[in-house]
Protein backbone atom coordinates (compact mmCIF):
# COMPACT_ATOMS: atom_id res chain seq x y z
CA UNK A 1 0.00 0.00 0.00
CA UNK A 2 1.55 3.26 -0.90
CA UNK A 3 1.94 6.10 1.07
CA UNK A 4 -0.04 4.98 3.76
CA UNK A 5 1.57 6.66 6.60
CA UNK A 6 0.72 10.29 4.59
CA UNK A 7 -3.06 8.46 4.20
CA UNK A 8 -2.82 8.21 7.91
CA UNK A 9 -1.84 11.37 8.74
CA UNK A 10 -4.62 13.02 6.51
CA UNK A 11 -7.48 11.24 8.55
CA UNK A 12 -5.69 12.07 11.87
CA UNK A 13 -7.86 15.01 12.42
CA UNK A 14 -11.58 15.99 11.40
CA UNK A 15 -11.88 16.51 7.86
CA UNK A 16 -14.32 17.31 4.76
CA UNK A 17 -14.14 14.06 2.75
CA UNK A 18 -15.77 13.46 -0.33
CA UNK A 19 -16.57 9.68 -1.47
CA UNK A 20 -17.42 8.85 -5.40
CA UNK A 21 -17.90 6.41 -7.03
CA UNK A 22 -18.80 5.25 -10.61
CA UNK A 23 -22.02 6.11 -13.14
CA UNK A 24 -24.33 3.64 -12.66
CA UNK A 25 -23.21 2.54 -8.78
CA UNK A 26 -23.66 -1.23 -8.32
CA UNK A 27 -23.85 -3.06 -5.29
CA UNK A 28 -20.12 -2.79 -4.81
CA UNK A 29 -19.81 0.81 -5.95
CA UNK A 30 -22.97 1.88 -3.66
CA UNK A 31 -21.68 -0.53 -0.61
CA UNK A 32 -17.74 0.43 -0.52
CA UNK A 33 -19.10 3.92 -0.73
CA UNK A 34 -21.36 3.96 2.10
CA UNK A 35 -19.33 1.59 4.13
CA UNK A 36 -16.08 3.84 4.05
CA UNK A 37 -18.59 6.36 4.82
CA UNK A 38 -20.34 4.87 7.60
CA UNK A 39 -16.46 4.30 9.18
CA UNK A 40 -15.06 8.06 7.96
CA UNK A 41 -17.93 9.70 10.12
CA UNK A 42 -17.42 7.48 12.93
CA UNK A 43 -14.07 8.99 13.07
CA UNK A 44 -14.84 11.94 13.14
CA UNK A 45 -15.12 13.28 9.85
CA UNK A 46 -17.67 14.79 7.90
CA UNK A 47 -18.56 12.90 5.11
CA UNK A 48 -20.85 12.99 2.14
CA UNK A 49 -20.83 11.10 -1.12
CA UNK A 50 -21.51 12.06 -3.93
CA UNK A 51 -22.75 9.30 -7.04
CA UNK A 52 -22.48 10.54 -10.70
CA UNK A 53 -26.36 9.39 -11.29
CA UNK A 54 -29.06 7.21 -9.42
CA UNK A 55 -28.84 3.51 -8.81
CA UNK A 56 -31.42 0.68 -8.01
CA UNK A 57 -34.09 0.53 -5.04
CA UNK A 58 -32.38 -2.86 -3.82
CA UNK A 59 -29.47 -0.80 -3.02
CA UNK A 60 -31.36 1.61 -0.78
CA UNK A 61 -31.43 0.05 2.75
CA UNK A 62 -27.52 1.00 3.27
CA UNK A 63 -26.94 3.20 6.37
CA UNK A 64 -26.41 6.41 4.83
CA UNK A 65 -28.75 6.15 1.17
CA UNK A 66 -30.53 8.79 2.54
CA UNK A 67 -28.17 11.35 2.73
CA UNK A 68 -25.80 10.54 -0.25
CA UNK A 69 -26.22 13.29 -3.14
CA UNK A 70 -27.13 12.15 -6.71
CA UNK A 71 -25.03 14.38 -8.95
CA UNK A 72 -27.49 13.69 -12.06
CA UNK A 73 -30.24 15.25 -9.86
CA UNK A 74 -29.73 18.72 -10.16
CA UNK A 75 -27.13 19.16 -7.50
CA UNK A 76 -24.50 20.09 -9.23
CA UNK A 77 -23.59 23.86 -7.19
CA UNK A 78 -23.46 21.82 -4.33
CA UNK A 79 -21.39 18.95 -5.90
CA UNK A 80 -18.87 20.90 -7.14
CA UNK A 81 -18.76 23.53 -3.73
CA UNK A 82 -18.15 20.36 -1.87
CA UNK A 83 -15.59 18.78 -4.79
CA UNK A 84 -13.73 22.46 -3.88
CA UNK A 85 -13.83 22.39 -0.23
CA UNK A 86 -13.11 18.82 0.19
CA UNK A 87 -9.82 18.01 2.14
CA UNK A 88 -9.66 14.86 0.89
CA UNK A 89 -11.53 13.14 -1.70
CA UNK A 90 -12.06 8.81 -2.09
CA UNK A 91 -12.86 7.91 -5.34
CA UNK A 92 -14.22 4.23 -5.12
CA UNK A 93 -14.56 0.80 -7.40
CA UNK A 94 -13.42 3.31 -10.86
CA UNK A 95 -9.82 3.52 -12.38
CA UNK A 96 -10.20 6.10 -14.95
CA UNK A 97 -12.04 9.54 -14.03
CA UNK A 98 -14.38 9.14 -17.92
CA UNK A 99 -16.27 6.53 -15.51
CA UNK A 100 -17.50 9.22 -13.08
CA UNK A 101 -19.04 11.56 -15.96
CA UNK A 102 -18.61 15.71 -15.14
CA UNK A 103 -17.55 14.52 -11.92
CA UNK A 104 -14.36 13.65 -13.61
CA UNK A 105 -13.55 17.43 -14.23
CA UNK A 106 -14.18 18.23 -10.96
CA UNK A 107 -11.83 15.37 -9.59
CA UNK A 108 -9.10 16.17 -11.31
CA UNK A 109 -9.04 19.95 -10.53
CA UNK A 110 -9.94 19.98 -7.20
CA UNK A 111 -7.40 20.32 -4.35
CA UNK A 112 -7.69 17.95 -2.09
CA UNK A 113 -5.83 14.54 -1.11
CA UNK A 114 -7.22 12.22 -3.36
CA UNK A 115 -7.51 8.46 -2.92
CA UNK A 116 -8.72 5.39 -5.18
CA UNK A 117 -9.94 2.29 -4.31
CA UNK A 118 -10.10 -0.13 -6.91
CA UNK A 119 -9.78 -3.64 -8.88
CA UNK A 120 -10.48 -2.52 -12.63
CA UNK A 121 -7.76 -2.61 -15.21
CA UNK A 122 -5.39 -0.14 -16.55
CA UNK A 123 -5.87 2.94 -13.97
CA UNK A 124 -5.19 6.44 -14.83
CA UNK A 125 -2.72 8.23 -12.69
CA UNK A 126 -4.56 10.79 -10.61
CA UNK A 127 -4.33 9.78 -7.08
CA UNK A 128 -2.19 10.66 -4.14
CA UNK A 129 -2.97 7.46 -2.19
CA UNK A 130 -3.97 4.30 -4.50
CA UNK A 131 -5.10 1.15 -2.99
CA UNK A 132 -5.52 -1.27 -6.07
CA UNK A 133 -5.40 -4.73 -7.09
CA UNK A 134 -7.23 -6.45 -10.17
CA UNK A 135 -6.48 -9.73 -8.07
CA UNK A 136 -9.38 -8.69 -5.28
CA UNK A 137 -13.04 -9.62 -6.37
CA UNK A 138 -14.53 -6.23 -5.17
CA UNK A 139 -13.54 -2.94 -3.88
CA UNK A 140 -15.36 -3.62 -0.86
CA UNK A 141 -12.79 -6.21 -0.33
CA UNK A 142 -10.50 -3.76 -0.50
CA UNK A 143 -11.91 -1.27 1.84
CA UNK A 144 -11.94 -3.50 4.23
CA UNK A 145 -8.24 -4.04 4.46
CA UNK A 146 -7.62 -0.41 4.21
CA UNK A 147 -9.60 0.02 7.24
CA UNK A 148 -7.74 -3.12 8.87
CA UNK A 149 -4.33 -1.46 7.89
CA UNK A 150 -5.40 1.83 9.02
CA UNK A 151 -5.70 0.39 12.60
CA UNK A 152 -9.12 0.96 12.82
CA UNK A 153 -10.47 -3.14 12.47
CA UNK A 154 -12.40 -2.15 16.24
CA UNK A 155 -14.59 0.57 14.54
CA UNK A 156 -16.49 -2.04 11.66
CA UNK A 157 -19.51 -2.14 13.08
CA UNK A 158 -23.04 -4.08 11.42
CA UNK A 159 -23.77 -1.37 9.09
CA UNK A 160 -20.58 -0.95 8.14
CA UNK A 161 -20.18 -4.34 7.60
CA UNK A 162 -22.86 -5.19 5.66
CA UNK A 163 -22.51 -2.37 3.34
CA UNK A 164 -19.07 -4.25 2.18
CA UNK A 165 -20.44 -7.69 2.32
CA UNK A 166 -23.07 -6.01 -0.43
CA UNK A 167 -20.17 -5.02 -2.68
CA UNK A 168 -18.80 -8.70 -2.20
CA UNK A 169 -21.33 -10.90 -2.48
CA UNK A 170 -22.55 -9.24 -5.79
CA UNK A 171 -19.03 -9.21 -7.47
CA UNK A 172 -18.38 -12.40 -7.19
CA UNK A 173 -21.63 -13.52 -8.37
CA UNK A 174 -22.99 -14.68 -4.95
CA UNK A 175 -19.55 -16.27 -4.08
CA UNK A 176 -19.80 -18.20 -7.41
CA UNK A 177 -17.47 -16.65 -10.06
CA UNK A 178 -13.38 -17.48 -9.96
CA UNK A 179 -12.55 -14.55 -8.29
CA UNK A 180 -14.48 -15.64 -5.07
CA UNK A 181 -10.87 -16.63 -3.62
CA UNK A 182 -9.80 -17.55 -0.09
CA UNK A 183 -9.19 -14.43 1.24
CA UNK A 184 -13.08 -13.62 -0.23
CA UNK A 185 -14.16 -16.12 2.33
CA UNK A 186 -11.98 -15.05 4.90
CA UNK A 187 -12.81 -11.11 4.42
CA UNK A 188 -16.49 -12.25 4.36
CA UNK A 189 -16.33 -14.32 7.94
CA UNK A 190 -14.34 -11.19 9.35
CA UNK A 191 -17.48 -9.30 8.12
CA UNK A 192 -20.02 -12.04 10.03
CA UNK A 193 -18.15 -11.56 12.91
CA UNK A 194 -18.17 -7.77 12.72
CA UNK A 195 -22.61 -8.44 12.77
CA UNK A 196 -23.06 -8.31 9.34
CA UNK A 197 -26.28 -10.44 8.49
CA UNK A 198 -25.53 -12.18 5.56
CA UNK A 199 -28.79 -13.75 4.84
CA UNK A 200 -31.11 -10.51 5.13
CA UNK A 201 -28.11 -8.82 2.90
CA UNK A 202 -28.68 -11.38 -0.01
CA UNK A 203 -32.31 -11.24 0.70
CA UNK A 204 -32.59 -7.05 0.03
CA UNK A 205 -30.76 -7.45 -2.83
CA UNK A 206 -31.66 -10.52 -4.63
CA UNK A 207 -34.90 -10.96 -3.13
CA UNK A 208 -37.22 -7.96 -3.08
CA UNK A 209 -38.23 -8.03 -6.80
CA UNK A 210 -41.52 -6.33 -8.34
CA UNK A 211 -43.93 -8.65 -9.93
CA UNK A 212 -43.17 -6.19 -13.32
CA UNK A 213 -39.33 -6.85 -13.09
CA UNK A 214 -40.56 -10.85 -12.55
CA UNK A 215 -42.76 -10.65 -15.42
CA UNK A 216 -40.03 -8.25 -17.57
CA UNK A 217 -37.30 -11.36 -16.81
CA UNK A 218 -40.38 -13.92 -18.36
CA UNK A 219 -40.46 -11.72 -21.55
CA UNK A 220 -36.93 -11.33 -21.94
CA UNK A 221 -36.04 -14.63 -21.43
CA UNK A 222 -39.30 -16.01 -23.45
CA UNK A 223 -39.46 -13.20 -26.36
CA UNK A 224 -35.76 -11.34 -26.72
CA UNK A 225 -33.11 -13.96 -25.93
CA UNK A 226 -31.01 -14.94 -29.30
CA UNK A 227 -28.67 -17.92 -29.28
CA UNK A 228 -26.55 -18.21 -31.55
CA UNK A 229 -24.78 -21.92 -30.74
CA UNK A 230 -22.34 -22.55 -33.08
CA UNK A 231 -20.51 -18.89 -32.18
CA UNK A 232 -20.93 -19.83 -28.32
CA UNK A 233 -22.88 -16.71 -28.20
CA UNK A 234 -26.28 -15.63 -26.68
CA UNK A 235 -27.52 -12.42 -26.13
CA UNK A 236 -31.03 -9.91 -25.56
CA UNK A 237 -31.32 -6.60 -27.11
CA UNK A 238 -33.80 -4.68 -25.53
CA UNK A 239 -35.83 -1.45 -27.37
CA UNK A 240 -36.76 1.41 -25.30
CA UNK A 241 -40.20 0.48 -26.16
CA UNK A 242 -39.75 -3.06 -24.96
CA UNK A 243 -38.29 -1.39 -21.21
CA UNK A 244 -40.83 0.77 -20.92
CA UNK A 245 -43.91 -1.83 -22.05
CA UNK A 246 -42.72 -3.18 -18.46
CA UNK A 247 -42.01 -0.28 -16.92
CA UNK A 248 -38.56 -1.34 -16.17
CA UNK A 249 -36.81 0.56 -13.63
CA UNK A 250 -32.80 1.30 -12.76
CA UNK A 251 -31.57 -2.26 -11.83
CA UNK A 252 -34.49 -4.05 -13.28
CA UNK A 253 -31.82 -5.76 -15.93
CA UNK A 254 -29.51 -6.13 -13.01
CA UNK A 255 -28.17 -10.02 -13.61
CA UNK A 256 -30.01 -10.88 -16.53
CA UNK A 257 -27.55 -11.18 -18.87
CA UNK A 258 -26.35 -14.13 -16.67
CA UNK A 259 -29.12 -16.10 -17.65
CA UNK A 260 -27.99 -15.71 -21.37
CA UNK A 261 -24.51 -17.41 -19.91
CA UNK A 262 -26.20 -19.91 -17.90
CA UNK A 263 -26.91 -21.84 -21.01
CA UNK A 264 -25.09 -24.92 -21.35
CA UNK A 265 -22.12 -24.24 -24.51
CA UNK A 266 -22.29 -20.37 -24.16
CA UNK A 267 -18.82 -18.36 -23.87
CA UNK A 268 -19.74 -15.13 -24.12
CA UNK A 269 -23.23 -13.35 -23.13
CA UNK A 270 -24.00 -9.61 -24.02
CA UNK A 271 -27.22 -7.54 -23.62
CA UNK A 272 -28.00 -4.30 -25.42
CA UNK A 273 -30.20 -1.65 -23.66
CA UNK A 274 -31.61 1.23 -25.69
CA UNK A 275 -31.96 4.33 -24.10
CA UNK A 276 -32.57 8.08 -25.59
CA UNK A 277 -28.90 8.55 -25.20
CA UNK A 278 -27.24 5.32 -26.83
CA UNK A 279 -26.74 2.01 -26.21
CA UNK A 280 -25.38 0.28 -23.10
CA UNK A 281 -23.56 -2.94 -23.44
CA UNK A 282 -22.88 -5.55 -20.52
CA UNK A 283 -20.89 -8.61 -21.83
CA UNK A 284 -20.06 -11.47 -19.46
CA UNK A 285 -17.77 -14.72 -20.31
CA UNK A 286 -16.76 -17.95 -18.69
CA UNK A 287 -12.66 -19.03 -18.42
CA UNK A 288 -10.07 -16.52 -20.42
CA UNK A 289 -12.30 -15.48 -22.76
CA UNK A 290 -11.52 -11.53 -22.57
CA UNK A 291 -15.02 -9.53 -22.34
CA UNK A 292 -13.33 -6.23 -21.34
CA UNK A 293 -11.14 -6.72 -24.83
CA UNK A 294 -14.89 -6.93 -26.99
CA UNK A 295 -15.69 -3.86 -24.67
CA UNK A 296 -13.07 -1.94 -24.93
CA UNK A 297 -12.66 -2.27 -28.80
CA UNK A 298 -15.35 -1.95 -29.95
CA UNK A 299 -18.04 -0.35 -27.58
CA UNK A 300 -15.74 2.37 -25.83
CA UNK A 301 -16.17 0.52 -22.68
CA UNK A 302 -13.81 -1.85 -20.61
CA UNK A 303 -13.86 -3.47 -17.39
CA UNK A 304 -12.77 -7.10 -15.94
CA UNK A 305 -12.14 -10.03 -18.02
CA UNK A 306 -15.25 -11.92 -17.13
CA UNK A 307 -17.45 -8.74 -16.54
CA UNK A 308 -17.19 -6.01 -18.90
CA UNK A 309 -19.57 -3.01 -20.30
CA UNK A 310 -19.90 -0.03 -22.27
CA UNK A 311 -21.73 2.52 -24.20
CA UNK A 312 -22.32 3.59 -27.88
CA UNK A 313 -23.86 6.28 -30.03
CA UNK A 314 -25.60 3.95 -32.60
CA UNK A 315 -28.89 1.87 -32.97
CA UNK A 316 -29.63 -1.07 -31.68
CA UNK A 317 -29.54 -3.20 -34.59
CA UNK A 318 -26.18 -1.13 -35.11
CA UNK A 319 -24.80 -2.34 -32.02
CA UNK A 320 -26.20 -5.93 -32.74
CA UNK A 321 -24.67 -5.96 -35.80
CA UNK A 322 -21.25 -4.62 -34.65
CA UNK A 323 -21.38 -7.82 -32.37
CA UNK A 324 -22.36 -10.16 -34.49
CA UNK A 325 -19.41 -8.80 -36.94
CA UNK A 326 -17.02 -9.20 -34.24
CA UNK A 327 -17.58 -12.53 -33.24
CA UNK A 328 -15.75 -14.20 -36.46
CA UNK A 329 -12.56 -12.64 -34.60
CA UNK A 330 -12.94 -14.21 -31.67
CA UNK A 331 -14.36 -17.42 -33.41
CA UNK A 332 -11.28 -19.95 -32.00
CA UNK A 333 -11.41 -18.70 -28.32
CA UNK A 334 -14.89 -18.96 -27.77
CA UNK A 335 -14.60 -22.18 -29.13
CA UNK A 336 -11.57 -23.11 -26.74
CA UNK A 337 -12.63 -21.23 -23.47
CA UNK A 338 -15.91 -23.71 -23.86
CA UNK A 339 -13.94 -26.74 -24.68
CA UNK A 340 -11.40 -26.01 -22.02
CA UNK A 341 -13.89 -25.66 -19.05
P1 LIG B 1 -22.19 -3.89 -16.09
O1 LIG B 1 -22.35 -4.84 -17.22
O2 LIG B 1 -22.64 -4.50 -14.80
O3 LIG B 1 -22.74 -2.55 -16.38
O4 LIG B 1 -20.64 -3.66 -15.94
C1 LIG B 1 -19.75 -4.71 -15.69
C2 LIG B 1 -18.36 -4.14 -15.55
O5 LIG B 1 -17.97 -3.60 -16.79
C3 LIG B 1 -18.26 -3.00 -14.55
O6 LIG B 1 -17.90 -3.47 -13.30
C4 LIG B 1 -17.20 -2.14 -15.15
O7 LIG B 1 -15.94 -2.66 -14.77
C5 LIG B 1 -17.29 -2.38 -16.62
N1 LIG B 1 -18.02 -1.35 -17.38
C6 LIG B 1 -19.36 -1.25 -17.58
N2 LIG B 1 -19.67 -0.19 -18.35
C7 LIG B 1 -18.50 0.39 -18.67
C8 LIG B 1 -18.15 1.54 -19.45
O8 LIG B 1 -19.00 2.23 -20.03
N3 LIG B 1 -16.82 1.83 -19.51
C9 LIG B 1 -15.86 1.08 -18.90
N4 LIG B 1 -14.58 1.43 -19.01
N5 LIG B 1 -16.16 0.00 -18.16
C10 LIG B 1 -17.45 -0.35 -18.04
MN1 LIG C 1 -16.45 -3.63 -8.28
Amino acid sequence: MQNLELLKSKLSSPSKIVITTHVKPDADALGSSLGMANYLIKKGHDVQVITPSEYPAFLHWMKGNDDVLVYSEDTHEASQSLMNQAEVIITLDFSVLSRINQLGEMVKEANGFKVNVDHHLDPEDFADFRLWNTGAAATCELCYELIVALGDRDLIDKDIAECLYAGIMTDTGGFRHPNTTQNVHEVVANLIAHGADNSRVSKEIYDKNSINRLRFLGYALSQNLQVLPESRVAFFALSEDELQKYNSKTGDTEGLVNYALSIEGITLAGLFKESSDGVKISLRSIGKFPANEVANKYFNGGGHRNAAGGKVDISLEEAVNRFKGVLGEYKDQLEEEYRRL
